[in-house]
């Protein structure tokens, strides 16, 4: 299949007083169109990194250090702001931002909120664009009229929409959505959760789904990508990564999800914290916390090996 995204060796480092934080450290990925990559791991891993990193924003003091960024086989990285903004950012790649749905303006309607990219990029009339916006809110399941309505006027759930509908409505082929389901209750999630997946299928979108719970990607990824420490520790089809994980790290994220009619108390937890990235452990960065860590894992960082068909993992136990 054709490949929308193609990631290659990327560093994006925050420079802070105390020295660079090596958020995301040398990260290689690609997404096909019409594909659905999980990005998992504990907060502070550096999955939001990458999504402000694939929209040409890094997050200040954060900047690209070294690798490739090609969307549609073009290379972003290096491009200068005005043509990100212009040809690339919301109209190539968007991104459902975490917490967007509390930052929509209160003084402003839904539609007012929406026609703006419309206007500016599109150079649409104010009449072309609020019906452009009209139908996209039908697109994910509300009612038109909300256009007219302010952000106080509705709940949680329907303010994601909202924002999931400003998302696509240039027409993006990629989507990062960055924790869309975490602030809301189970059954709304679960709902978004369908919406999503139904926009995938209608729309062929691609997309790149970040949340810290497992549990929520086997519902919707094709494949999983599982980060620790800024880097992606392994990848692959989403029925390996959850039936079969070859890495320790993995294999420790998933005992951790409560099953159903499981007993809380018997869940795994994993003992010690992510690691500072501003001078991360030697060697295999998870060795301070793996059960299995030898003294090669605290001197030589492993790279990612294929394990099985399209399914790789970077520990020395493989
Ligand atoms: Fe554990 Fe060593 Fe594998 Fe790292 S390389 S996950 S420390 S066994
Ligand atoms: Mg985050």
């Amino acid at each position: 299949a054709k490949k929308v995204l193609e990631v290659k060796n990327l560093k994006m480092y925050y420079f802070t007083s105390r020295g660079p934080v090596k958020a995301v450290d040398d990260v290689t990925f690609d997404l096909e169109k019409g594909e659905v990559l999980g990005l998992a791991g504990e907060s502070g891993c550096g999955k939001s990194s990458i999504g402000f990193t694939l929209m040409g924003m890094p997050q200040p003091p954060g900047r690209i250090v070294s690798g490739s960024i090609k969307i549609d086989g073009r290379e972003i990285v290096g491009l200068p702001e005005d043509v990100l903004r212009r040809e690339i950012r919301w109209q190539k790649i968007s991104m459902i931002f975490q917490g967007a749905m509390n930052a929509l303006n209160p003084v402003y309607t839904i539609g007012y909120q929406m026609i703006e990219p419309l206007i500016y990029h599109r150079g649409m009339s104010r009449e072309e664009a609020l019906d452009k916006a009209m139908k996209y809110l039908e697109l994910v399941g509300l009612d038109p009229e909300i256009v007219y309505r302010y952000p106080h006027e509705l709940s949680g759930g329907m303010k994601q929409r909202v924002v999931i509908a400003t998302a696509l409505i240039l027409e993006p082929d990629i989507v990062i959505a960055d924790e869309p389901t975490t602030a809301l209750d189970v059954v709304v999630q679960a709902q978004i959760i369908n919406l999503m997946k139904r926009l995938k299928k209608k729309l062929g979108l691609s997309m790149i789904f970040i949340t810290h719970d497992l549990s929520i990607l086997a519902e919707i990824s094709d494949r999983v990508a599982i980060m620790y420490a800024g880097k992606i520790v392994e990848i692959g089809p989403s029925e390996k990564i959850y039936n079969e994980p070859a890495h320790p790290y993995t294999q420790k994220l998933l005992a951790a999800i409560p099953r159903l009619h499981e007993d809380v108390e018997k869940l795994e937890f994993i003992p010690g914290s992510p690691p500072n990235l501003l001078n991360p452990p030697t060697g295999c960065r998870f060795h301070p916390r793996c059960p299995y860590a030898m003294d090669r894992c605290r001197q030589e960082e492993p790279k990612l090996v294929e394990v099985d068909k399209d399914h790789y993992a970077a520990c020395w136990l493989l």
